[in-house]
């Protein structure tokens, strides 16, 4: 069996507990419109590898993982290719490596919970509280993304939910606090992680000739951000 990916960060700190090793799966059903990655959307590009293969690359970095590290799948969307990340996964597991699933639950929840079976943490994308919301931001379905935050619930892996926060789109003290209350309706949920919206990815767009749909929209400072949710309550740290 091969998955396809886009590319690999070695020792990433952003994405999961303490040091990881980052693997970007190719191709992605959605079209999230604050995406920071266009250039693994199509299915069918990327480089093949089996599952053996990337474990391999991924342990020889297995010294820095210290403080919880250890190994996380992105995207693209992980779940598209469910056997693939499955297989790495176990075969991660099965070496006690701790294995973090980031995704935005979009795909068949059968697969997913496979995936699943082999998976330490998942982190997850709540894009919209409102199913309007999503089907207008990315393309997807809110009560398909709250069917599979329910699984990681009935399955008990622990969760943290992910959330952009974009001026003028999601930032309304309503939108803001509707998904605090959904993410906070999940027992196995560990923290919130605000992501403030940043435009490092406009030069991307450009590279690929394809508009950004949000051009114009200004960044979001991290302290400005964690201001607001302090006055609003929803700060939990
Ligand atoms: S789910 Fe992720 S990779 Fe897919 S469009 Fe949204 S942000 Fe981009």
């Amino acid at each position: 069996m091969e998955g396809r990916i886009h590319s690999v960060q070695s020792l990433g700190a952003v994405d999961g507990p303490g040091l990881r090793y980052v693997i970007f799966t190719q191709g992605c059903p959605l079209r999230c419109k604050c995406c920071h990655n266009p250039d693994t959307w199509a299915f069918g590009e990327g480089e093949q590898v089996t599952p053996q293969e990337l474990a391999k690359r991924a342990l020889r970095f297995r010294p820095y993982w210290k403080n919880g590290g250890g190994v996380t799948v992105t995207g693209g969307e992980p779940l598209s290719q469910p056997d693939f990340v499955a297989a790495l996964f176990s075969i991660l597991r099965a070496e006690g490596v701790h294995t973090a699933l980031d995704t935005s639950g979009a795909g068949d929840l059968a697969a997913a919970r496979r995936v699943l079976e082999q998976t330490s943490l998942v982190l997850a994308d709540l894009k919209s509280p409102t199913e309007e919301g999503y089907r207008e931001f990315c393309g997807g379905s809110l009560a398909h993304t709250l069917d599979f935050l329910r699984l990681t619930e009935e399955m008990g892996i622990p969760l943290w939910v992910r959330h952009v926060v974009i001026p003028g789109v999601t930032d309304s003290a309503g939108s803001l606090a509707a998904i605090h209350r959904m993410a906070h309706g999940f027992s196995n949920l560990e923290k919130i992680e605000w992501l403030p919206f940043k435009t490092l990815c406009l030069e991307k767009y450009g590279r690929m000739g394809i508009p950004f749909p949000l051009e114009g929209t200004p960044a979001l400072e991290a302290d400005a951000l964690q201001k607001t949710l302090q006055k609003l309550g929803l700060w939990d740290r």
